[in-house]
């Protein structure tokens, strides 16, 4: 499977964290409930923008240790 490079949508960064695992969504749009897979939760560390990705996702992370 395809890697992808992880980019926050608004600031570009390439570093995030790890906010949930195995979250689940619920909500309501128009008249109809809804239930999302298990998603995996990154806040990005630069804005704080919330990514969401499905389990099926890939995504490196450029951390330096
Ligand atoms: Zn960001």
């Amino acid at each position: 499977m395809e890697q992808k490079a992880l980019e926050c949508p608004i600031c570009k960064s390439n570093k995030a964290e790890i906010a949930g695992e195995n979250v689940k969504l619920s909500g309501r749009f128009e008249d109809k409930e809804f239930l999302t897979t298990d998603l995996t939760v990154l806040r990005c560390m630069g804005c704080g923008f919330y990514m969401l990705f499905d389990k099926m996702a890939q995504f490196t992370t450029k951390e330096s240790t």
